[in-house]
């Protein structure tokens, strides 16, 4: 059992020298390829990533290593496994051999590849080389067989895909060639090299070409091993690092939040003008982007034909990012080569087009964020062009006249509470909550009516509640995602001082995008509170005992999960149990649900715009609800309310659906 692995058994030692010099070169040549990059990321804004360092570990672990996303689609995120664990053993165990060669046999005769701990380290090396194979080649044919919409073939693909493949070949051929000549018994546990050995073995034979032409092998693995070294820092195989580094870079921050132009009085630049307007962070998204096209395929705007993909936009941005070339040397340089990006690299359509649903964020492997970079670029074309659609001007004068986005009198906001016997809040310390009805409940119709339900249920309840009447202004959501920062910064600080000075602490609310703000974002001004959304609050009153289902539902009833609510900030359940609470209700679920919930295609500001291109957002999820037994889709946001209400009506299924918010299926059932 002396027998080795000799990295440079047949091939002479001497290679060493030629084999590593070789090795040193493509070692720089990859160094200079990232250090190129990183001097690409650093020309973005400061922004701090090094806090939760523990969380931030366990992010790479889970997400890199062990592909906890890659794998919510079996078929690519095995095969993409097997592929990295495939070569993760395989880049350790060569470093291994190397180590004994070149350092402990050199220096201090000490050969630790032996006895049983070699013949584990063959086996396990060959069967790891072996799902690599297989894993590459799962690749391949998912790639150029099966071909799905979102990925793309660029040359840079199967250039690296061959590449792989072949280093993968004549490792174990350049094995099976070594042990086809000293053909040692124990070789045996290197299972495929052994395999591929017997092929070559001819007892009566003299064999005299086998060690010429392991030798070449050899060499031809070498090069092509180095060559794939070299090529990963000029190529979408940088991912293998920038991924990883997205990974433990992520953001912790509410997934909802949307971020603040900070001291906006004292920029020069309001949102993204350049690639160098946005941070870091945001510049290392677009390098990690492996063009997979998971954020795509969920992306509701691309799925109903709008001009919006956001792989396209990242793709978009990297090449700005590329882009940035020689004059990189100074920032001053950088900053005059690249054109505003807003409207020529990304352009103004797929900038309009985006809900912020957030199922791109959710879909992507490596956590890129999609709608921070969208926001950045709309802050600069309506703060520094004055560049937006018409609807959003009307949507921006109504708020600033009104504080509500339709042209109604702020005095109307709490008609209607007329006949309701509702506290208005007017001092400290009256109420325990406030109801905060937001606009579409104080002024749309169809909304009204869920208010006045949820505030019955909360009066049954007992819950000592009170509203701020005409005070109330918009929460500042939608201002914040269609760009217009000042006003959403405005709007923000108002409120919380209409809170201080009335000392709310607590609020309930019934529109998701209200809630996410409230909770997620007002503390980015020092507002913290406790922020219930009513679906939350009204499983809890039951719970509690205070509310009762004496009637109960005797229905099948779909739930549609609002973006704002389920994917941004992780109600899932709450909705789902009250329905199930109320009686004989039969709960069904669409194909989409939860996170993979389909966008009504209201969210960021598009409930104020026409929607003229493409199939309508709200027909797709009517028609994905009217797929199921449901005759009542139930919903706990009034923009999906209105959207998908609006979709029954225009598909004309108006006898077959009906739509419904939670406060006023749980009034029926009470
Ligand atoms: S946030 Fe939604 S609409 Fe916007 S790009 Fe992502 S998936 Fe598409
Ligand atoms: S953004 Fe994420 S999901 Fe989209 S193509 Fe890039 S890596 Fe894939």
């Amino acid at each position: 059992m002396d027998i080795t692995r000799e990295i440079f058994w047949n091939v002479g030692s001497w290679v060493r020298w030629p084999a590593y010099g070789l090795g040193l070169i493509v070692v720089l040549i990859f160094i200079y390829g990232l250090s190129k990059r990183i001097r690409h990321w650093r020309t973005g804004k400061p922004e701090y990533r090094l806090d939760n360092l523990p969380r931030r570990i366990g992010s790479l672990l889970s997400f890199g290593l062990f592909h906890k996303r890659i794998l919510r689609e079996p078929y690519p995120g095995i095969s993409h496994l097997m592929m990295f664990w495939g070569f993760i053993f395989l880049l350790f165990g060569t470093f291994l051999i190397f180590v004994q060669e070149d350092f402990t046999k050199l220096l201090f005769d000490v050969v630790f590849l032996k006895g049983t701990f070699y013949l584990i380290f063959s086996f396990v090396l060959d069967f790891f080389g072996l799902a690599a194979i297989i894993g590459v080649v799962l690749v391949a044919f998912r790639r150029y067989v099966i071909k799905p919409d979102g990925l793309d073939n660029k040359l840079e693909d199967l250039v690296g895909l061959v590449l792989l493949f072949l280093i993968l070949v004549t490792g174990f051929l350049s094995e099976g060639l070594r042990i086809a000549v000293t053909r040692p018994g124990f070789e045996k546990y290197s299972f495929v090299g052994w395999w591929i050995g017997e092929l070559f073995y001819s007892p009566g034979g003299s064999g005299a070409y086998l060690r010429p032409l392991h030798a070449i092998v050899w060499w031809v693995h070498l090069l092509l091993a180095l060559g794939f070294i070299g090529f990963i820092t000029y190529s979408k195989f940088l991912h293998m690092i920038t991924s990883a580094l997205n990974q433990f870079f992520r953001s912790f921050a509410p997934r909802g939040e949307v971020k603040p132009i900070d001291d906006i009085e004292d920029q020069e630049v309001f949102g993204v003008e350049k690639i160098q307007d946005f941070t870091w962070k945001q510049l290392l998204d677009l390098d990690a982007c492996t063009g997979c096209g998971r954020c795509q395929d969920n992306c509701p705007a691309y799925f109903s034909e709008k001009p919006l993909s956001p792989k396209k936009v990242i793709q978009d941005l990297k090449t700005g990012l590329s882009g940035l070339g020689k004059s990189l040397s100074t920032e001053e340089g950088a900053r005059e080569q690249a054109a505003p990006l807003a409207g020529t690299v990304v352009t103004e359509e797929e900038l309009w087009a985006c809900t912020t649903c957030g199922a791109c964020h959710e879909a992507c492997p490596v956590f890129i964020d999609v709608i921070d970079k969208v926001v950045d670029l709309r802050r600069y074309l309506v703060l520094m062009e004055s560049r937006f659609p018409q609807e959003v001007i009307n949507f921006f004068k109504n708020i600033e006249t009104n504080y509500n986005p339709w042209a109604i009198g702020f005095d109307t906001r709490a008609d209607w509470a007329k006949d309701l016997d509702i506290r208005t809040v007017t001092g400290e310390g009256e109420v325990d909550y406030l109801f905060w009805v937001g606009c579409a409940g104080s002024f749309d119709d169809r909304n009204k009516k869920v208010t006045r339900s949820l505030a019955g249920l909360l009066q049954k309840a007992g819950v000592n509640f009170g509203i701020l009447g005409t005070e109330e202004m918009c929460c500042g959501e939608t201002a914040r995602r269609l760009g217009n920062e000042y006003l959403a910064q405005i709007l923000m600080q108002q409120n919380i001082e209409l809170f201080t000075k009335y000392g709310i602490k607590k609020i309930i609310t019934a529109c998701p995008h209200c809630f996410n703000t409230f909770k997620n974002e007002y503390q980015q001004y020092d507002g913290r509170y406790e922020v219930y959304h009513h679906a939350d609050f009204l499983w809890e009153l039951f719970k509690e005992g205070k509310l009762n289902w004496s009637t109960g539902l005797d229905i099948t009833v779909v739930y549609h999960d609002s973006c704002y609510l389920g994917r941004h900030n992780n109600i899932y359940d709450s909705p789902r149990e009250l329905l199930a609470s109320a009686g004989s209700t039969r709960l069904v679920e669409m194909d989409r649900a939860r996170e993979w919930s389909y966008c009504c295609g209201a969210g960021g500001g598009r409930m104020w715009m026409e929607e003229t291109i493409g199939t309508k957002i709200n027909h797709i999820r009517v028609e994905q609800a009217a797929s199921t037994e449901a005759a009542v889709v139930a919903t706990a946001c009034p923009y999906c309310l209105t959207m998908l209400w609006d979709g029954v009506k225009d598909k004309g299924l108006e006898d077959r659906l009906e739509v419904f918010d939670l406060a006023e299926l749980m009034e029926m059932a009470l």
